[in-house]
């Protein structure tokens, strides 16, 4: 922390106490945007102090990194959840400090024990499989209702107790879930075919909430070198993403897409400190020319560098290449994620095999030493056919870049990067089941082990098509990990019980499965229609199923989708309807 810039330091006399945990460590955990937010969100206010908790690495104690107290001793405990693969960081946490996980579990001490809350963004692309553990949770982005929020919480804690505070959230604001307030309905296959508000004074579905407006954007609160991104100081450029990629998440949850103007760009910017050299612009993907041309005269200006982690390979202009050479930056990512043009036609990517290719021509001229490829196995209506496409243009590419990277003494190297794909809510391809080709029909179920193989034999596929090129490097996850997190991302409330077995007993999470009387087949590997409930229509993005009915059916025709474009679009319903 002595390393930091950016640390509240609070007395606690007469101040509301609240830990902000971030379920993994230091490093990744301090490079959320997010969590960084909320942080000085709350420790601006004078009447409360809010202190940081990461997950412990190797005998550290866990306590909070401000003041070095226990959980316990704050009234209010939030976690920032972005990713699934944390859900068992969040229960085991729970458990080293003494507190129950299951919030019905602490009842009999609700008076005194502290409120524990969830956000971020896995908490609003399906909030169930965790939904057990949370007294509430914030479903969408955080600063248009925090402030209310925990002045709501401060000003009536003692005098309503915490069932009635709760009941009372959970009715009056929108964006507040209390998950004991709703109940599931399972059909006979096991399958979650409703939920229900226990009484009809509270809102059948939780409506997302969304920053509209920005007149500053969102910025790094905190510098670390210890952090991923060491000492980079994050800008938002917008927020979501125009694009209507059919597997991406944060592409449909962050609608409608939203792109600050310059002026609040360069106001977050300017609270970047004189000594701060190199920044970070998130949004890059939607960013218009004109305000690049505006914010990279102002960093220019001020001598700051661009950092970029990845970029779209269509848009490698001149005006990126002119930035990127100020950046010293020797690596970057190119994600075409289909492995064929037609694949990326699927998914709605829209690259070429030429943006590609020359894509990968001007970085290498520019100076990158090392290009990253990441692609995804396992997509709707993928075959041989496509993958050997990727191997093929990883061949061009190298026909490409090995001469430039000759002449100037040093050859770049490739990394290829193999993730299975993963069907998440909220995406057209929601209706899709896990590591398979084909489409399920209704009701229909795929086995386990034959969607396991398949993904294994694509990825030894792609690896033996691309060991016999020199300098190209190959990494892949694992079809297991990739199948829990699919679980973790679209399963329901009874996961809850599978991760206490896993955090609490170390069960393996299949044997966990068995032992619930779960299978993954329940979740991840059966047919869908657009009658079919899903556990995460809890929330109401304002999206329509039609919507991502019809984009899955487009996506399998590989017909494509314009990027969206919120001041003459209403198709997905999120900006109103028509
Ligand atoms: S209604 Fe149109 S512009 Fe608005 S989020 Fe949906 S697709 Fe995008």
């Amino acid at each position: 922390m002595e390393v930091e810039k950016g640390t509240y330091l609070k007395k606690w006399k007469d101040k509301y106490p609240i830990a902000l945990v971030y379920p993994n460590t230091y490093a990744v955990g301090m490079s959320s945007l997010g969590f960084q937010l909320v942080y000085a969100i709350l420790n601006e206010r004078s009447d409360s102090v809010c202190e940081r908790f990461f997950l412990p690495e190797g005998d550290e104690p866990f306590l909070s990194l401000e003041s070095g107290r226990p959980l316990t001793d704050f009234s209010l405990i939030f976690f920032s959840v972005s990713f699934e693969h944390d859900y068992l960081n969040l229960v085991r946490i729970l458990l080293l400090s003494g507190i129950e996980p299951f919030a019905k579990s602490r009842i009999a001490n609700h008076e005194s024990s502290p409120i524990v809350g969830f956000g971020g963004v896995a908490t609003f692309m399906n909030p169930e499989p965790i939904a057990p553990f949370a007294d509430f949770m914030v479903i969408g982005e955080a600063e248009p209702i925090v402030d209310t929020f925990l002045d709501f919480i401060m000003q009536y804690r003692q005098d309503l107790g915490h069932d009635e505070l709760l009941f009372q959230a959970a009715r009056d604001f929108e964006g507040i879930y209390v998950p004991e307030l709703y109940s599931p309905e399972y059909d006979a296959n096991g399958r979650c075919k409703a939920t229900h508000a226990s009484v009809s004074e509270l809102p059948a579905r939780i409506q997302r909430i969304s920053h509209l407006t920005c007149e500053k954007a969102g910025h790094s609160e905190l510098l670390s070198p210890a952090a991923e991104f060491a000492n980079l100081y994050l800008t938002e450029l917008g927020r979501g993403c125009s694009r209507g990629c059919r597997f991406c998440a944060a592409g449909f949850i962050y609608r409608p897409p939203r792109l600050w103007d310059a002026d609040a760009v360069i106001q977050g910017l300017s609270e970047k400190g004189s000594d701060v050299r190199r920044i970070g612009l998130l949004g890059m993907e939607m960013a218009n020319n004109n305000a690049l041309d505006e914010i990279s005269a102002y960093l220019l200006e001020s001598g700051c560098a661009l950092s970029f982690s990845s970029l779209r390979a269509d848009r490698i202009n001149d005006k990126l290449l002119q930035l990127l050479s100020q950046s010293e930056l020797k690596s970057i990512a190119i994600a075409p994620d289909g492995t064929s043009e037609r694949l990326r036609s699927v998914i709605n990517k829209g690259l070429t095999q030429e943006d590609l290719i020359k894509g990968a021509r001007r970085l290498v001229e520019a100076g990158i030493y090392k290009l990253k490829l990441y692609v995804m196995v396992g997509l709707p209506t993928e075959t041989c056919e496509d993958l050997q496409e990727f191997i093929d243009l990883i061949h061009i590419i190298k026909e490409q870049i090995d001469p430039i990277g000759k002449e100037r003494g040093r050859l770049t190297e490739i990394l290829v990067s193999v993730n299975c794909f993963v069907p998440k809510p909220w995406t057209p391809f929601q209706y899709h089941p896990f590591g398979i080709s084909k489409s399920l029909a209704e009701g229909e179920t795929y086995p386990t082990q034959k969607s396991l193989i398949q993904l294994k034999e694509k990825i030894m596929f792609l690896k033996k098509g691309i060991k016999q090129f020199a300098n190209v490097q190959f990494q892949t996850d694992k079809p297991d990990n990739a199948m829990f997190q699919a679980l973790l991302s679209r399963g329901d409330r009874r996961i809850a019980d599978v991760l206490y077995d896993m955090a609490r007993y170390n069960t393996p999470w299949k044997k966990s499965m068995n032992n619930h009387n779960l299978s993954p087949e329940m979740f991840i590997l059966c047919g869908s229609t657009i009658d079919t409930y899903f556990p995460w229509y809890i929330i109401d993005h304002g999206m329509k199923h039609s919507y991502l009915w019809e984009e899955y059916h487009k996506g399998i025709k590989a017909a494509p989708t314009e990027p969206c474009d919120p001041s003459i679009c209403k198709r997905c319903g999120v900006c109103g309807e028509i």
